[in-house]
């Protein structure tokens, strides 16, 4: 018998249907002996988080409202679920007056967030008939607030080796003094990921409201194919340029573990959903030469040009300095010999753009600088590219023949990645360009 981790997102544990579900995909494979929840999500379009009503006490509480209301309205979900799920010998009102008494002393706000996550894996543990094993003590973090990777590991893995079957809260564990330290926003899935690694899971899966990555945003291309396998590269690739399904910190632990993660649907059990893997056997299955596609508007490029600028030292490192200078990020940095181009998306420049040019302009000294507004950025991102000849001249044709633009080129040094920048109007056409193209052959 193997170990599967099986974390639900807030939407899975949003009411008692919801849970219902979640208990029936939980029993159906004995080996879901680990479960990571979420705090309830929205039970409709218009409905509040659990989490972000928490975060309002917590503004209640900061600026000396009551924030009882608030909280009341909490508990009464927890309550309705209990109820609905007939789990009358469970006493969740001890936990709510625990909760109550906390908050008179005037908690953290990583503490009142955290117990959406605490009060859901208590239901969920009672629901299934699982040890409810807490993560503030056994989720480590520095007096920064990074995680402390090594010491979590060992202490969730001596943790549970002593259960049989436990659900787990995700989202927080506890700072050096031990008080409550939760991840950034949709942290659950670090959780999750930190679980596997340590029970040394089988695989991770991640059920959430969608059966995994599609491979184009759905609101550019109708009825998208979705992916059934993505390494965890292409993953960085696709998902540092759009939405993503999964918080990127849950990649890394699972990863190190060589464990695949595996996006599954809730609300469709039967569909087999996404695996990220690095197996080269399942990655390479079929004839797939691009993985995904996406992409974002809105970035500017800042073309710099200077006579035998390739010979001279530190030009590069002084753009960058600038850029440090004004707390810019830069995207991509193609370089030619007497170029140099810098991407920015227009949300990391934040205004500064004269201010940048004028130093440019001042401890550069280029022969000519060249603005582009309004850029979008695609990377067009798969394995099966640097396999097969003619991706690129395919991939230029076809934006060609839909009367696109193509403004900056980038192919990333891994061979799987093109990137090209073509005017923000031009955006979901070129995007659906290279769908047509390469996926729905
Ligand atoms: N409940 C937290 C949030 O809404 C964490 C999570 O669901 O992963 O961000």
């Amino acid at each position: 018998m193997g170990i599967k981790v099986a974390k639900f997102g807030g939407s899975s544990v949003a009411d008692g249907i919801q849970l219902t579900k979640t208990r029936n995909i939980i029993t159906a494979d004995p080996d879901r002996k680990f479960v990571v929840v979420s705090a309830p999500g929205k039970r409709f379009d218009g409905d509040s988080k659990i989490t972000d009503l928490l975060y309002l006490v917590k503004t209640h509480m900061d600026h000396n409202l009551p924030y009882d209301q608030i909280f009341q309205v909490v508990a009464d979900r927890f309550m309705a679920v209990q109820i609905n799920l007939g789990l009358m010998d469970l006493n969740m009102n001890r936990y709510f007056d625990e909760i109550r008494e906390n908050l008179k002393k005037n908690p953290s706000a990583d503490y009142v967030a955290s117990r959406g996550e605490y009060l859901s894996a208590i239901l969920t543990a009672a629901f299934l008939g699982y040890d409810f094993v807490d993560t503030q003590d056994l989720i480590k973090f520095d007096s920064k607030g990074r995680l402390l990777a090594e010491e979590t590991n060992e202490a969730l893995e001596a943790e549970l080796a002593k259960h049989e079957r436990a659900v787990l809260p995700g989202f927080y564990g506890s700072a050096p003094d031990g008080s409550v330290k939760t991840f950034s926003r949709g942290g659950s899935d670090i959780t999750g990921a930190l679980v596997a690694r340590a029970v040394d899971a089988d695989v991770y899966e991640n059920w959430t409201d969608v059966s995994g990555f599609l491979c184009a945003d759905p609101r550019i291309v109708k009825n998208p194919k979705q992916i059934s396998s993505i390494s965890y590269k292409e993953l960085r690739e696709l998902s540092y340029m759009g939405a993503s399904v999964l918080h990127e910190d849950a990649i890394y632990p699972a990863r190190v573990s060589n464990i695949p993660i595996n996006i599954r649907n809730t609300n469709i059990p039967e569909d087999p959903g996404t695996m990220i893997t690095d197996n080269m056997d399942i990655l390479t299955r079929g004839d797939r030469v691009v993985t995904g596609i996406a992409g974002s508007k809105d970035f500017t490029v800042v073309a710099l040009y200077k006579n035998m600028m390739s010979s001279e030292k530190g030009f590069v490192r002084r753009i960058l300095g600038i850029l440090d200078d004004y707390d810019i990020n830069f995207e991509h940095l193609p370089s030619g010999i007497d170029t140099v181009s810098v991407v920015m998306s227009n949300k990391s420049i934040d205004g500064q753009l004269d201010e940048v040019l004028e130093e440019f302009q001042s401890r550069l000294r280029p022969d000519s600088i060249d603005v582009i507004h309004d850029i979008a950025l695609i990377a067009t991102v798969g394995h099966g590219m640097d396999r097969r000849a003619g991706t690129s001249a395919r991939l230029f044709t076809a934006l060609a023949d839909a009367g696109v633009n193509i403004r900056m080129i980038d192919q990333g040094s891994s061979e799987m990645n093109i990137i090209v920048g073509v005017e923000n109007k031009d955006f979901e056409t070129a995007i659906r360009a290279i769908y047509s193209e390469f996926v729905e052959e």
